[in-house]
């Protein structure tokens, strides 16, 4: 067999535990272009020669700024971050932006990249995050129902990896100040946005409801 798909194959059965995950995939297959782009991706930011994400470390939450899951679509389906669409963006590498699961108006949940490679979307990270999309216009567009669906999903996540210490809004990303922040690698260091997503509001509620209900306490 040759090494390639022995490795492959590998992955599927280290996989297998983690099908209790299964919520209804929206990307499909990966493609080996999305591959080759996350792996240049993560060796050039992170000096990581690989697109896989080992032991992801932490949780980020995020909002899309997009009304409905048919024009969150249109923007992370493609492998290619779209020309000219991000242009604080599309200097430091040409994959698409891309989470792990999105979670629609009405709380359901959809897997989007498998949980063994690395997403593109919180710089410094990507290396050891696993994103999290909720659809939603701006803070005040989020739902009871999203707020629910992300309680459940973290939950399952930290149960599915024992790895997981940290859960971070976007907007704290660049936080020096909080603990998350010494898993921060980076080779462009002028290279980072401004985030407002998910917002304080959104992230004190989520904290609660895991430490009320799932007695989970991550670092932020
Ligand atoms: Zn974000």
């Amino acid at each position: 067999m040759p090494r390639n798909l022995a490795i492959f194959f590998l992955f599927w059965l280290w996989c297998l535990p983690l099908f209790g995950l299964a919520y209804s995939n929206l990307l499909g297959e990966v493609s080996p272009h999305r591959l080759n782009l996350t792996r240049e991706y993560m060796k050039d930011h992170y000096g990581i020669d690989s697109y896989l994400l080992i032991n992801p470390q932490m949780i980020v939450i995020h909002y899309t700024v997009t009304p409905d899951l048919p024009s969150t679509l249109k923007i992370f389906l493609p492998d290619e971050l779209p020309a000219g669409s991000r242009p604080e963006l599309s200097p430091y590498g040409r994959v698409n932006i891309g989470v792990h699961f999105l979670v629609d108006k009405e709380g359901s949940i959809y897997a989007f990249l498998p949980l063994w490679m690395a997403g593109r979307h919180t710089i410094g990270f990507n290396h050891t995050a696993i994103g999290i999309e909720n659809i939603a216009k701006n803070s005040r567009d989020l739902t009871e129902a999203q707020l629910e669906a992300n309680a459940k999903l973290v939950k399952e996540l930290v149960d599915t990896f024992p790895s997981i210490q940290y859960l971070i809004g976007h907007h704290e990303y660049m936080n020096t100040n909080l603990p998350h922040f010494s898993l921060y690698r980076e080779n462009y260091p002028h290279y980072r946005t401004e985030k407002f997503d998910p917002g304080p509001r959104f992230m004190r509620r989520l904290r609660e409801i895991l430490k009320n209900r799932y007695h989970i306490h991550l670092l932020d």
